[in-house]
């Protein structure tokens, strides 16, 4: 889709810090980390919320969450996914969210949502 910020990433057209690449799903560090490794997995192909992407595109973005999880060493994280404005969905291509939740020390263990 044209202007989807998301598309733009997929093609290209606009920088993204990429963690993996694959025919149908694209992994990047989110541009606003919750805390440090924050990613979103997304299909290739577009749709707005998770009921317009098909079944076994969900199936390899979602194994992609939990290798990015695995890859970062991670324990503890949140897979979040958010469809609608009233969800805070404010980027309409779908993303899953990979979360890490830090040792409390750190100080990033905040909540969800922020926006
Ligand atoms: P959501 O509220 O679920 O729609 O989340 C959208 C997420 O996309 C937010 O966490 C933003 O920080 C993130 N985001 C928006 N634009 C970019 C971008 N150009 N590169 C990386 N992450 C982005």
């Amino acid at each position: 889709m044209a202007a989807c910020i998301f598309c733009k990433i997929i093609r290209g057209e606009i920088p993204s810090m990429k963690i993996f690449e694959s025919e149908k799903t694209l992994a990047f560090l989110d541009i606003g980390p919750i805390s440090k490794g924050h990613s979103l997995v997304i299909p290739k192909f577009h749709g707005a919320k998770l009921h317009d992407i098909p079944d076994e595109q969900l199936a390899e973005v979602l194994s992609v969450a939990k290798r990015i999880a695995i890859a970062q060493g991670v324990e503890d994280y949140n897979i979040l996914q958010n469809n609608g404005r009233i969800a805070h969905q404010v980027v309409d291509h779908v993303h899953f969210h990979m979360i890490p939740k830090p040792n409390e020390t750190e100080g990033l263990g905040i909540g969800w949502p922020t926006q």
